[in-house]
């Protein structure tokens, strides 16, 4: 299952199954070389606690931007203990201050795109290049980006297997499930952030609003460049000679 054309039958039909099913089947089938990753939200936090019953030695990562919010730092403490693991947090090869020195500060508000591809998207194709399967807690539900997609899934802009068990639930199904099984979430979500990024791009929702207006308020931008078919370009070259990380 390392390629698009082996995933096509059992993509077709694992479209019935439910979370739980296609959770399995994706530990069973690519053992050590599958991870979880959440941004730590609600949809995150649910497929944690389905993948947890599936398999407790699971392994979680997540992009840690160095610009989250405190709350959803003390949520990484929480879950850790609550389901004895270790997440393991991905960083920019940048520091803040060297991507201030080397592309001008507060790049997030004159290029998101530039700053996601160099917090978010690269750290992540570093990770991604060492699995041959990610599971996701996207839903079709949430962006235009994400309503083709599939449960499981050739991933062609990274090279492996996309799972994302919750991609046929609904917001209202992913409360419902977190509020029955006491699952823990950022605190953020009950003041009006239904979506939560870093400090900079994310803001409360009014009342009527999208779910997502609050993040990159201002900017055409949805998506940090994970779940989109093409990566924003991130020229790193120049920086990370300068900045001498890896
Ligand atoms: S969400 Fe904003 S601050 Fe965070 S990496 Fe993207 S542009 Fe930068």
């Amino acid at each position: 299952m390392k390629d698009k054309n082996s995933l096509d039958q059992i993509s077709i039909a694992a479209e019935s199954w439910k979370a739980e099913q296609v959770t399995a089947w994706a530990f069973d089938t690519y053992g050590d070389k599958i991870a979880i990753a959440t941004g730590m939200g609600v949809e995150g936090m649910a497929l944690l606690d389905i993948a947890s019953r599936v398999n407790p030695n699971l392994k979680l990562f997540t992009g840690d931007t160095e610009f989250l919010f405190p709350e959803t730092y003390d949520l990484m403490d929480r879950v850790e203990e609550k389901y004895g693991i270790k997440i393991e947090r991905l960083y920019s090869q940048l520091t803040p201050e060297e991507q201030a020195e080397g592309y001008g500060s507060e790049l997030w508000a004159r290029d998101p795109d530039q700053c996601c591809a160099l917090r978010k998207v690269e750290p992540l194709k570093r990770k991604l290049a060492t699995l041959d399967a990610w599971v996701t807690a996207i839903r079709r539900g949430q962006t235009s980006d994400r309503a083709s997609v599939r449960k499981i899934d050739w991933d062609a802009k990274f090279g492996l297997a996309k799972i994302s068990p919750l991609a046929d639930w609904t917001r209202e199904q992913v409360w419902s499930y977190v509020v029955r099984n006491d699952v823990p979430y950022n605190p953020l979500h009950d003041q009006n952030y239904p979506s939560i990024g870093c400090t900079h791009c994310t803001r409360a929702v009014k009342p009527g609003e999208d779910p997502r207006a609050g993040r990159w308020s201002g900017f055409q931008k949805t998506e940090c460049g994970l779940h989109t078919a093409a990566a924003p370009a991130a020229p790193l070259v120049q920086l990370v000679s300068a900045g001498g990380e890896e």
